[in-house]
């Protein structure tokens, strides 16, 4: 099925068929023992290329990026916990959440005095399991809840984490839509988390089908949609794409989409960039509310393609930012935090925003001075007489009006409140009637 612009393929959206795909998928990607490195990351990436044109690059430990350097690669076979009675108290075959991300291996017997040393679990949230990684500080430990950790009884206990910690590659995805110019919209998202739901998989899931969706319709702009561990994976990819980053005309990163908060926008460094117009421009046409935020260097990837040395206009599109929510970074944020609404809802969200920066262009009037006679050139003809006809007249006139080589069609559909799509329809026809003619960004 292919459409013929991404106005009709959002207009053709149904965001309730479509979360439950998502959910689907994100269920279908749960159980993978993602982390930085692994195999965990390449099974995922495996699935998500089965539905998208995806690259995946290994990049080999030891490879300096920008300032750092790829780790060594980690791999999980099991880890375990076995009380005085030898009964099994943890273990990471129920959940990857159990072991904190990135252990050393190890084999041990200790009293519960030292095992303790090891645990991590939240008094506050005793039935949940906490997230835990040691990426750059070689450690070990378990994660449980802490109601079970309460019922640990004193004596000797043995420890086994059975996993490798050995040079390798540092594994990202990369999947590129070309379009009709060589400018890009970049849309990134993080792939090292296990388990976690709206703090990964909703991203995942939501870029996937984007991409998916995108590729059936024609572009203006090329898509590259990135798949990458946090932070070191953006780095990677930030060092070995140095000499064509100025294509990036957008971008956005996206998690926690799938959450029942309403949606956040985080603006880019600079603040005043296209994408920071365009996100609540769309939304507020969509009829969703958005809290818009300014930047600040923590969070997401956008804080590496935010770097001042980089500074593209990458902002980030999610529901409730992470940290804000209580299940964040724990057991409970599971697939059943995140709704199939919600998903499919801010699938609608980021449709309706590249919609907006494909519409988005800049116009210089050819007829400048008093206002052209849209009469004699058909053009209340054309589009009058019809429902909207008031309303295309409008949009006509404020295109004219404005369109002196400074305010793009987004300025326009700000100061007038003529929706988007309206003024990209009306602009068109000008087009085609020689009164308007598009000039450069
Ligand atoms: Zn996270």
């Amino acid at each position: 099925m292919s459409v013929n612009s991404l106005r009709e393929l959002l207009a053709g959206l149904d965001p309730v068929a479509a979360g439950a795909a998502m959910h689907a998928f994100a269920a279908e990607l749960q159980p993978i023992p993602r982390s930085l490195t692994g195999d965990g990351v390449r099974q995922t990436l495996a699935r998500i290329g089965e539905r998208i044109p995806l690259v995946a690059h290994e990049v080999p430990t030891g490879t300096p990026v920008l300032d750092w350097t790829v780790p060594r690669e980690w791999n999980l076979r099991g880890a375990w916990v076995k009380g005085p009675d030898g009964a099994t108290a943890v273990d990471a075959e129920r959940s990857p959440l159990h072991v904190v991300g990135y252990s050393v291996p190890v084999r041990a017997r200790m009293p519960l005095a030292e095992l303790q040393e090891h645990l991590h679990s939240l008094p506050e949230h005793p039935d949940w399991v906490p997230y835990r990684t040691s990426y750059w500080k070689e450690a070990w430990g378990f994660c449980l809840a802490d109601s079970e950790r309460k019922r640990l009884r004193e004596g000797d206990y043995e420890v086994s984490i059975d996993a490798t910690l050995a040079d390798g590659a540092l594994t990202y995805g990369e999947c590129f839509l070309p379009g009709e110019s060589d400018r890009e919209v970049l849309v990134s998202c993080h792939v090292c988390h296990p388990a976690l739901a709206n703090d990964n998989l909703s991203g995942l899931a939501l870029a996937t089908v984007l991409a998916e969706r995108l590729a059936t319709a024609p572009r203006r702009f090329g898509y590259r949609f990135l798949f990458v561990p946090g932070t070191i994976g953006a780095i990677a990819w930030l060092a070995r794409s140095e000499g064509r980053l100025d294509r990036i005309e957008h971008g956005l990163v996206v998690a926690n989409v799938g959450d029942r908060g309403g949606f956040h926008y985080k603006q880019s460094r600079r603040g005043n960039a296209t994408i920071d117009r365009a996100v609540p421009r769309a939304l507020a046409e969509l009829g969703e509310e958005v809290t818009v935020e300014p930047f600040v260097p923590f969070g997401y990837d956008e804080r590496q393609y935010c770097s001042p040395g980089f500074d593209l206009p990458v902002g980030s599109l999610t529901r409730t930012p992470w940290g804000r929510y209580p299940e964040y970074h724990t057991s409970a944020d599971d697939l059943s935090f995140i709704t199939p609404g919600a998903l499919g809802g801010s699938l609608r969200a980021y449709l309706a925003v590249v919609t907006a920066l494909e519409e988005n262009r800049r116009y210089r009037n050819l007829a400048p001075k008093g206002e052209p006679q849209l009469g004699r050139r058909g053009l209340y003809g054309s589009v009058g007489g019809t429902i909207g006809g008031r309303e295309r007249e409008m949009a006509m006139l404020w295109v004219l009006n404005q369109s002196d080589g400074g305010p793009d069609l987004l300025a326009i559909a700000e100061r007038s409140g003529v929706p988007l799509s309206r003024l990209a329809e009306a602009a068109r026809a000008l087009v085609d009637a020689g009164l308007l003619v598009e000039t450069a960004g």
